[in-house]
């Protein structure tokens, strides 16, 4: 206790003498900040990694990172800046997995999520309590260890769960569960104005909507508690390729529809791929297990220049199923389902669940190995109302350019009646709309410049928004972009950044709000 005790008595004289030259604010703002009583630590020199983001497009660099050691720290962080008579901003940050620098904040105090970790699984309630700053990977083994797992992912899990509930949080089980932020059963969250608020459905409702897709403007989540179910022991992965979009088309919306029979699946999502043998950005670029795809069964390049895969998931527990009864199961499970794919190109793998989840951390693995990880990402995610995928995919896939091509376009349908229309996150105007994503990357020398890219991304958004189509993840320069994007939802928006975080405090790099006095 003496030790601990000396400890904070120094610390604070310890930042001051060696503030000189390092803090860009205010020398009293700089004080203030240094003499704040935490359990954890600011500094005001390590602050090169919040700069930075996944996408490589944008960097802003903060006057300072608070590492909290507790939910407190958080509080007197919030307090002391609102209450200052300079305009500091705070951004949370999770690993940093934005594209557009939304977790970075000029001049202001980033909150380093991760340093303040926490996984509590409740095996009676079937729910685990995680702090915010913790990544879903290791959510997800600490639940497994009880048997269970969330219901709901993302593609890749080594992103926080405060991040993607900021977001929505979606993969290939959303059509069924709904994103990330349906399957949430309270939230711990320090709102704007330093108030620490634990809220629900039944409790304080207003804040827990308002902060869940809330792109961190109303709240930090400091905690989440979600809904878990029993866990799977393994899964059949399928892939099937289809040289047209409306057979395709028709297979997802079936495989996600709630009639009986159709609803076979435990995953859906699919993707669509130049139609060439290149290895660098045709079918052959997409390995699956060392299955080939048959080149003289695809159709000629000029009928289809592009070609779909869908990507389905059987979830099963093996000691429901005795191994040798598997390939039976498999297919069993395919002649129901009947896929319109081209005949005989349908390849299956058996992986453990936990292998299925952690697919883009594998690939992830060889892209650092081969230097492809850190470049600058300018990805662009469209949610289209399904009723407009036909124009969408004549004008869009049937005329990609391979060569403006370097890194997946994934396309999957969802289902609106899982998203709960009090959240603040937004999507199309319709019962079954599509997540269509370029997710595309910058390397030197080997495909499209960055240029390129980003005027592909704006000519598709251009098209996009005139079909009623919505960003996530969104990033839009204008406020009336955002007043566009939220639509309906725009005035409950601004009635709750009023309410929550009245002088536009939080996440300023998104770009709705300004900094108030
Ligand atoms: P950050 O980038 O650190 O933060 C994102 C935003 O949320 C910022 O505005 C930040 O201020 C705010 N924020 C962060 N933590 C909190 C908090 N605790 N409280 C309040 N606000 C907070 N998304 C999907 O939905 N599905 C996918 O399949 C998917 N796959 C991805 C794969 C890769 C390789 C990458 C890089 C991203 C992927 N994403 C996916 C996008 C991801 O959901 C977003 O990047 C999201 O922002 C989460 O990243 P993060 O945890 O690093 O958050």
């Amino acid at each position: 206790v003496l030790l601990l005790g000396f400890s904070c008595v120094i610390a604070p004289a310890f930042s001051t003498v060696d503030l000189a030259g390092s803090c860009s604010l205010p020398d009293a703002e700089c004080r203030k900040l240094s003499t704040l009583p935490l359990d954890g630590h600011l500094t005001f020199f390590d602050t090169k990694r919040a700069a930075q983001d996944f996408g490589r497009l944008r960097s802003l660099k903060p006057a300072a990172v608070l590492h909290p050691g507790s939910t407190r720290d958080i509080v007197s962080l919030v307090r002391a800046v609102v209450q200052s008579s300079s305009n500091i901003s705070i951004a949370a940050r999770g690993p940093g997995h934005s594209v557009n620098g939304q977790s970075q904040v000029e001049k202001g105090v980033v909150v380093d999520m991760p340093s303040l970790g926490g996984i509590d699984v409740n095996v009676t309630g079937m729910y685990v309590e995680a702090a915010a700053g913790e990544l879903w990977i290791n959510v997800l083994q600490a639940c497994m260890k009880e048997g269970l797992a969330p219901r709901s992912f993302t593609d890749y899990l080594h992103l926080s769960v405060g991040g993607t509930l900021s977001n929505a949080g979606v993969s290939g089980q959303s059509f069924r569960w709904g994103p990330q932020i349906s399957n949430v059963l309270q939230l711990e969250v320090v709102t704007g104005m330093g108030e620490l608020v634990t809220c629900s459905r039944e409790v304080r409702p207003d804040l827990f909507f308002a902060v869940l897709g809330g792109l961190g403007q109303f709240g930090i989540i400091t905690k989440a508690r979600i809904y878990l179910q029993p866990v799977p022991t393994n899964v059949h992965w399928v892939r099937a390729i289809y040289s047209d979009f409306a057979s395709f088309q028709r297979d997802q919306l079936r495989f996600i529809s709630k009639a009986e029979k159709s609803n076979v699946f435990d995953y859906v999502e699919g993707f669509v791929v130049p139609n060439s043998p290149s290895f660098e950005f045709g079918y052959n670029s997409v390995p699956f297990d060392g299955q080939t795809v048959n080149a003289t069964l695809m159709p000629a390049p000029e009928t289809s220049s592009v070609l779909y895969f869908i990507e389905l998931a059987k979830n099963y527990k093996d000691d429901e199923q005795p191994a040798s009864s598997l390939r039976d199961t498999v297919d069993e499970i395919l002649a129901d389902a009947e896929l319109e794919c081209i005949p005989t190109q349908v390849f299956v793998q058996q992986t453990s669940y936990l292998e299925f989840l952690e697919r883009v951390h594998a690939t992830e693995l060889l892209l650092r190995s081969l230097g492809l990880w850190e470049v600058p990402h300018p990805w662009i995610n469209l949610l289209v109302p399904a009723s407009k995928m036909g124009d969408f995919e004549r004008t869009v896939f049937r005329n990609l350019d391979a060569s403006t091509l370097n890194g997946p376009v994934i396309v999957y349908p969802f289902n609106r009646n899982m998203w709960d229309s009090r959240m603040s996150a937004v999507t199309p105007d319709e019962d079954v709309f599509y997540l269509v994503a370029f997710l595309q990357s910058v390397v030197p020398s080997m495909g499209p410049n960055l240029e390129t890219l980003l005027d592909r991304n704006s000519a598709l958004w251009k098209y996009c928004a005139m079909l009623g189509c919505k960003q996530y993840l969104p990033k839009y320069s204008t406020l009336a972009d955002w007043q566009a994007h939220f639509g309906a939802k725009w005035n409950d928006f601004v009635r709750n950044k009023i309410k929550f975080d009245p002088k536009a405090v939080l996440s300023p790099s998104q770009g709705i709000f300004a900094r108030g006095e």
